[in-house]
């Protein structure tokens, strides 16, 4: 726990209202208030930690857990077939509001959902060589 109160904290206290989807011991999801496509859905931790990286394993493992399960059931209740799971992590990120969460999209047929400005170049084997290494030390 970092102790950042935040939005969502209080939406997950009761404080704020929410249309509430889903929630468990370490889990609170509920919709976007405003929404790319309907069903758009923000799954968030209980613990208050600012980005993923700060996550603690026991709540990545209990989001990792329910985002399938909850992509499901709004993958049903939309009607959507497809959708994009997003999740931002600092403000150059994207992110607006400092408490992990998780994006459930659902693309629509009509279009509505996510669309990217994607960018994207070549790999360079050789700095990909360093990185992956480095990465894998870090890991080990
Ligand atoms: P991000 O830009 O990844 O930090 O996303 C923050 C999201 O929180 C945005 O999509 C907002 O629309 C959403 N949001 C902000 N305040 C509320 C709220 N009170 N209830 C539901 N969603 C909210």
């Amino acid at each position: 726990m970092e102790g950042d109160k935040t939005i969502f904290s209080m939406i997950i206290g009761g404080e704020l209202p929410c249309h509430k989807v889903y929630e468990d011991d370490l889990v609170f999801a509920f919709l976007d208030i405003n929404p790319f496509s309907p069903g758009h859905t923000l799954v968030v931790p209980k613990e208050e930690a600012r980005t993923l990286d700060k996550l603690s394993d026991e709540s990545s493992g209990a989001l990792g857990r329910v985002l399938p399960r909850i992509s499901r059931a709004i993958l049903s209740a939309t009607g959507a077939e497809e959708f994009n799971i997003i999740q931002n992590n600092g403000p150059n990120a994207f992110q607006s509001v400092f408490h992990v969460h998780f994006h459930i999209i659902p693309k629509m047929k009509d279009g509505r959902g996510l669309t990217f400005p994607f960018k994207s170049s070549p790999i360079d084997h050789e700095e990909a060589e360093r990185l992956a290494k480095s990465v894998r030390e870090l890991l080990d």
